[in-house]
């Protein structure tokens, strides 16, 4: 630990598995006094063996929940919005009810805690918002990602409006992974058939899939001041998917 996110409480959203979890643990590890939320309550659990101060139910799509968690956390400096579904499929494969299902778990999820949060953060003077977009739907297209990549675009869009209406005081970022090893996106390659992982690897030049600790230490410089000239930036971290 080295302490660079000492004294600033985070709050993770998804923060059970995955790229969110991944962030919480390395919050903490950097001195964060880290919140940290999902539906999942029984992973979230094992987080406090890793230095997690608080846990906690919230379903993102909950608006008053929300409202009400925020209420509960207090003082915030960091933000981490990681929730998200990848929904499978072009046009034609997504009804209305993906559509909406879709926007509202990956971009009215980040609406709800940004509006909820950021009243505490310009009371107290600042804060750094990070969201989880993606590498496809912001810098490519990618097959079958056809709600996925509009709501990814969506959040790069919510990201840099943020960042603009309160560039003196708040500053807010986005984060677009390429191809990371999640249990999601196992979930994914396996559905895929039995050499979906393989594909998966194949599609990132490096020859290998991304981790969610390599995420993590993009998000920690976000969250810290050592990016404090930086804001409204989506910023690629896909072991070279887009070059
Ligand atoms: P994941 O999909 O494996 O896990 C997601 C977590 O979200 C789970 O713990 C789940 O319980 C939680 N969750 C689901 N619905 C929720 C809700 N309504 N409220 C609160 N929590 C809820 O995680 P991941 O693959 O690390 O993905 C995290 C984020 O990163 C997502 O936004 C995803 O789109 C993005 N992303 C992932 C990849 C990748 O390859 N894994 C690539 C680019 C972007």
């Amino acid at each position: 630990m080295s302490d660079r996110l000492k004294g600033k409480r985070a709050f993770v959203t998804a923060a059970a598995v995955g790229i969110g979890r991944a962030c919480a643990v390395a919050f903490a590890r950097e001195g964060a006094s880290v919140f940290a939320t999902d539906i999942d309550e029984e992973k979230l659990a094992l987080l406090k063996q890793e230095g997690i101060a608080e846990v906690a139910r919230l379903d993102v799509r909950d608006t008053a929940a929300v409202t009400a968690m925020a209420k509960r956390v207090g003082k915030t400096d960091i933000l981490l919005n990681a929730a998200g579904f990848v929904h499978h499929g072009t046009v034609l494969d997504c009804s209305d009810d993906d559509w909406d299902f879709s926007f509202d778990l990956n971009v009215k999820s980040m609406h709800r805690t940004i509006r909820a949060f950021l009243p505490g953060m310009l009371e107290a003077g600042g804060g750094s918002i990070v969201n989880i977009s993606s590498a496809a739907g912001v810098f490519k297209a990618a097959p079958n990602r056809y709600v996925y990549g509009a709501t990814k675009a969506a959040v790069a869009a919510l990201t840099r409006s943020v960042a603009v209406d309160y560039i003196k005081r708040v500053r807010c970022n986005c984060i677009c992974p390429g191809t990371i090893e999640t249990p999601s996106m196992l979930e994914r390659a396996a559905a895929a058939g039995p050499n979906g992982r393989d594909m998966f690897v194949a599609r990132q030049p490096m020859g290998r899939l991304g981790t969610a600790e390599e995420i993590a230490a993009l998000a920690v410089y976000l969250a810290s001041d050592e990016s404090s000239f930086t804001t409204g930036v989506a910023h690629v971290i896909d072991g070279g998917w887009t070059l």
